[in-house]
Formats: structure tokens, sequence, C-alpha cells
């Protein structure tokens, strides 16, 4: 349960300084977020990538957020170790939260360029798919939070959820389905392959022989 946990009354009053000390002063705010993020390989893949872009990391589990918050703790101080100027990881942090009820707490309307969804538990039975992460409910919120042009990626092994997914999204009328090629045209290659194999479920997946299903959606203008 999440009832012992502590949330942000609101992002404006988040201290952004105490996840990410290096961008101290600048005034930024995170604008990925990984929604169940796991054991953190999305992450991890993605900091070096975007140097500049703050990322943050939502994961309910207490033991798993607590192990990523460890390593990228280490990740920052080796990074360091090699080059005294370095910010490697600095611009990636985690919060263990129930992302499902809390998101709005962390991020302001139109702060996220990319919201991730990977792998996300199927809770196959009909009677549990309103505990599905992505619901009609849900996607509301998801619209608020992302910046118009942001990006929605989804990616699962379960086809059931896919089409889930998929129906649900581009039923939503602020996002509008976005292919891979599209994607990668405007220089996105590299979310992409890292939504593909960089977390830890991905990798699962991989070595099991799963396909993988990427569905991805851009949130447009209200007009
Ligand atoms: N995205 C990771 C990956 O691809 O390796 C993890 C996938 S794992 C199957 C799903 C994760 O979502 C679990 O770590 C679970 O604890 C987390 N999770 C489930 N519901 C959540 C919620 N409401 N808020 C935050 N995290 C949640």
């Amino acid at each position: 349960s999440d009832h012992s946990l502590q949330y942000p009354i609101a992002p404006h009053a988040i201290d952004w300084s105490v996840h990410y000390p290096a961008f101290s002063g600048t005034g930024k705010a995170p604008e990925f977020a990984d929604v169940g993020c796991g054991f953190g390989g999305l992450l991890i893949a993605l900091a070096p990538i975007f140097p500049d872009t703050l990322m943050l990391g939502m994961e309910i589990r207490v033991q798993v957020s607590q192990y990523v918050q460890d390593r990228i703790a280490a990740l920052r101080v080796t990074g360091q170790a090699d080059d005294p100027d370095s910010t490697s990881y600095q611009n990636v942090s985690i919060v263990r939260a129930n992302a499902m009820k809390f998101l709005p707490n962390y991020f302001s309307k139109n702060s996220l360029s990319a919201l991730f969804f990977l792998f996300p538990d199927p809770h196959f039975k009909s009677r549990k798919h309103k505990a599905r992460i992505i619901s009609p409910t849900l996607l509301a919120e998801y619209a608020y939070v992302l910046r118009p042009g942001g990006i929605v990626y989804t990616i699962t092994d379960v086809k059931d959820l896919h089409d889930w997914m998929r129906v649900h999204l581009s039923a939503f009328p602020l996002f509008e389905p976005v292919d891979e090629e599209t994607l990668r045209s405007e220089g996105k290659g590299p979310i992409i392959d890292a939504v593909y194999t960089s977390t830890e479920e991905g990798k699962k997946v991989e070595r099991n022989g799963g396909e993988k299903w990427l569905a991805c959606f851009r949130r447009i203008e209200c007009h």
C-alpha cells in the first residue's frame, strides 16, 4: 500500500535541486518521465544521450526504487572519478511513487516531452483492467503533463495489452498515433532503440525469445 508515502502537494513545491544538484539554479524540471521504471535501465541508457535533459523514474516498489537510487548515486561517483568536471548521470533521478495516483503532483502542465510506459504490468483479467496504467481516466492526466508535440512511448510483449493501449490512446482526442519511422526521421531513433532494448524487462523478453509490440502517440494541440 502507498498510504505511508509522502507526496509533494504540487510540482512547484518540489525542490528539484535535491534530485539534480548539478542543475540547481537552472530552473529546469524533468522532461522525460519513466512510469514504472523498474530497475532503471531506460533512464541509465538515455542519461548520457541527452545530458541536458532531466529525467525522472517513478517506481512503486520500495526495494526496487532504492536500488535505482543507489545505482544512480554510484554512476555519478564513478563519472566524477573518471572526470572531475563530469556531469554524468546528474540528469537522472527516481522517486518512489504510485504514478497512477500522483503523476500531476510531480509534473506541471505541458512540462514533459516524453512519457514512457515500458512493459507495464498486464493485469490480464477483465476485472483488473481498471488497474492498468493506460486507462481512459488516466489518459487525461497524461495529456495534461505532456506538452503539445510530446510523445507517449509504450511497449509490451503482451499482444492483448498492446491492443488495449493502442485502442484507448488512439480514441483519446489529445493523442494521435505516430509510427516508428516518423519518430526515427525526427531524430528520436536513440530513444526508440532504448525503449526496445535497454530495460530489464525488455532484456528478459529477448532472452525468452518473445515478441515486442511498440506503440507511440503524439500529444496534439487542443483547439
Ligand atoms: N519498465 C520496467 C522495465 O521495462 O524493465 C519495469 C517493468 S515491470 C513489469 C512494471 C513495473 O511497474 C514494476 O516495477 C512495478 O513495480 C511498477 N509499477 C506498477 N504499478 C505502478 C504504479 N502505479 N506506480 C509506479 N510504478 C508502478
